[in-house]
């Protein structure tokens, strides 16, 4: 078995020409792998460790050459970004030009920007040439494992969504890019374009490459609509970047109509002659009145646009978006606007790796799980046990227990060593000897004002009880939320309180004459539905004041991700922050507020 990314790239490449071998040879790939799980596993490890045995991190903690699990166990420590972040700021200024090298024996061709939204700081993650090829390969399980359930698919195209983010340059000449963005700069990536017939995209690579995010959507979505009756699948990575592209139409869905009736794109949309050029010639654009008519009449039907996703591109058999986690919020309205086209969650990577693909791609996205490919890195799990304030120790990725939940530890190729991920997952199976996780959050307090810790996925259920109820009291749909939790001033003698920002999609001109009691109604159930430490710390101790909710005008969360993406954030990897702390964040959410909203009594406390 090889666990060399460059052997397994080279077979990809090879194959390609015979693609039903290819698929072939990638579905065994994965048989291999999860059944000798342990022994790859170990394999990997030695080989990071002997390759990395003379960079300063390793020789700084002892490990003296060693290459075996138990020495790296004893000797490293088990860390976080924040740890990590001197190392990662000397690389940031010096490049490359330690010697030794700081973490990775290979030099760091760029550094990747998680989004890292959760904690709040921007992460800075090394990534290596052979790294590329790694993931490359990885992203090319996919394809295959889909074919098994819906054949055929290499006959018609993709309008996938790729959004690119202006790169940068560290003081230290390393380039500085989202992870998404430096994939699409990749000559595999551009070679799949071309060679695959999967990746038979509806829009030029120049519109993906384009740096111009609105100029990058519109060609985007007018090739999309162009050759709609091609179109197979949709998608975009991220749930909320599905809904954005329903959004985008909606907003944009006259001239793009004009486009394709006048058969030329609009000037002053498109600026950018490099991707006008691509895009004309691609399409050669010629008018399709037809076509501009069918779109029309499906944009002006009906207002709720229910199921305007087959009505645009009637031959989409699937989407291809992940909604596992935070991103669970989005699919009542992909489901709405898809009339339940299965919705596949392919993979879960992150910028510090890439983990797992799924296996079962369309099963329902509750049931999504998971299974981590053992050549990617070492990976480790830290046991979640509620309440236990010790270190647990580690285990090994064979030696996990079903239904347990961890959160991930990854030993990466690119000099991450015993890194938390910030993840936690949870055991659902096996697939021969290989785990296979649920995603279930990020490992992260996101509220808190005195002892008590409410986390994201405690708020996300809580938040689900109120957007039932509005739904049900108020035909609301609750379109994007996040938090605040306000502490007020230190010396204040009111205690803080948590507050909930809410973006509403209602019918504003049939406004209920309960909506103050509703929305009242509203924070009490959230605050019922938060854990146990909450409401002794509001009740009992008083120590934390009503919960209030803040309806925020239409359009809010949009110009939060606007914010975000000037500040630097990339399109295709942006989630919404379930928790703000930013003062300027806060403000803009705070100038946009319609009404607000308090806990009228205490919560009834579990005792109760
Ligand atoms: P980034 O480093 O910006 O690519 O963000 C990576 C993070 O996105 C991960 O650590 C997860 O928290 C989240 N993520 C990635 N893939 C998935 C997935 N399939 N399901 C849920 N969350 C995911």
């Amino acid at each position: 078995m090889k666990i060399s990314p460059a052997d397994d790239f080279t077979a990809t490449v090879n194959i390609i020409s015979d693609y039903d071998q290819h698929k072939k040879a990638l579905l065994e790939y994965i048989e291999e792998v999860t059944t000798n799980a342990g022994e790859i596993q170990k394999r990997v490890l030695s080989e990071i460790l002997y390759r990395n045995q003379h960079v300063e991190y390793l020789q700084r903690n002892g490990l003296n050459g060693h290459t075996d699990s138990e020495t790296f166990k004893k000797m490293l420590p088990v860390i976080t970004y924040e740890d990590l972040k001197p190392d990662i700021d000397r690389i940031i200024s010096d490049g490359n030009t330690s010697s030794p090298s700081i973490l990775c024996d290979q030099p760091i061709s760029v550094l990747f920007c998680s989004s890292g939204t959760s904690s709040g700081v921007r992460k800075r993650i090394p990534m290596t040439e052979e790294d590329a090829e790694r993931r490359y390969f990885f992203r090319s399980l996919v394809m295959p494992i889909v074919d098994q359930y819906i054949p055929g698919l290499d006959k018609g195209k993709v309008m996938y969504i790729m959004i690119s983010v202006p790169q940068d340059k560290t003081p230290g000449g390393i380039g500085l890019s989202f992870s998404s963005t430096a994939f699409y700069k990749t000559s595999y990536f551009k070679d799949g374009f071309n060679n695959n017939p999967y990746n038979n995209y509806t829009c030029p690579i120049e519109a993906i490459l384009c740096e111009d995010s609105s100029q990058s959507m519109y060609c985007q979505v007018l090739c999309g609509l162009y050759q709609n009756d091609q179109v197979l699948r949709l998608g975009a990575p991220f749930g909320s970047g599905m809904v954005s592209i329903v959004r985008f139409i909606q907003e944009n869905w006259t001239s793009l109509c004009n486009d394709i009736r006048n058969g030329k794109i609009d000037n002053k949309k498109i600026t950018d002659l490099l991707v006008r050029k691509a895009v004309s010639k691609l399409l050669r654009i010629k008018p399709n009145p037809k076509l501009a008519d069918l779109i029309e009449t499906e944009c002006k039907r009906d207002e709720s646009w229910k199921g305007i996703i087959p009505r645009l591109w009637p031959n989409a058999k699937y989407i291809e978006s992940v909604v596992t986690g935070t991103m669970s919020q989005y699919i009542p309205y992909i489901e709405f606007y898809s009339n339940r086209l299965p919705i596949v969650c392919a993979r879960y990577a992150c910028s510090e790796v890439y983990c797992g693909i799924n296996l079962n791609p369309l099963c329902q996205p509750d049931q999504v799980s998971y299974t981590l490919i053992p050549t990617m890195a070492y990976f480790e799990f830290l046991p979640i046990i509620r309440d236990q304030h010790n270190q647990q120790e580690l285990v090994d990725l064979t030696a996990v227990k079903l239904r347990n939940e961890y959160e991930l530890v990854v030993t990466t190729f690119t000099g991450l060593y015993r890194y938390r991920v910030g993840d936690v997952l949870r055991v659902a199976g096996f697939k021969n000897n290989a785990p296979q996780f649920n995603f279930m959050r990020r490992n992260n307090t996101l509220l808190s004002i005195d002892t008590e810790k409410t986390d994201e996925v405690e708020l996300q259920n809580a938040v689900n009880v109120a957007s039932s109820h509005l739904k049900k009291f108020l035909s609301a749909s609750l379109v994007d939320y996040t938090s605040f939790a306000d502490h007020h001033t230190t010396s204040s003698a009111t205690p803080g309180h948590y507050v909930l920002y809410f973006e509403l999609q209602w019918d504003k001109n049939n406004l209920s004459i309960f909506q103050t009691t509703v929305l009242e109604e509203c924070c009490l159930l959230l605050e019922e539905s938060l854990g146990a430490e909450y409401r002794e710390c509001r009740v009992d101790k008083k120590l934390i004041g009503p919960l209030e909710i803040k309806i925020v005008e239409t359009g809010t969360f949009d110009k939060l991700m606007a914010y975000a993406i000037r500040e630097g954030s990339s399109v295709n990897q942006y989630k919404t922050p379930r928790c703000v702390k930013l003062a300027p964040i806060v403000q803009l959410l705070n100038s946009r507020v319609a009404s607000n909203y308090f806990s009228p009594k205490s919560p009834q406390t579990s005792e109760i």
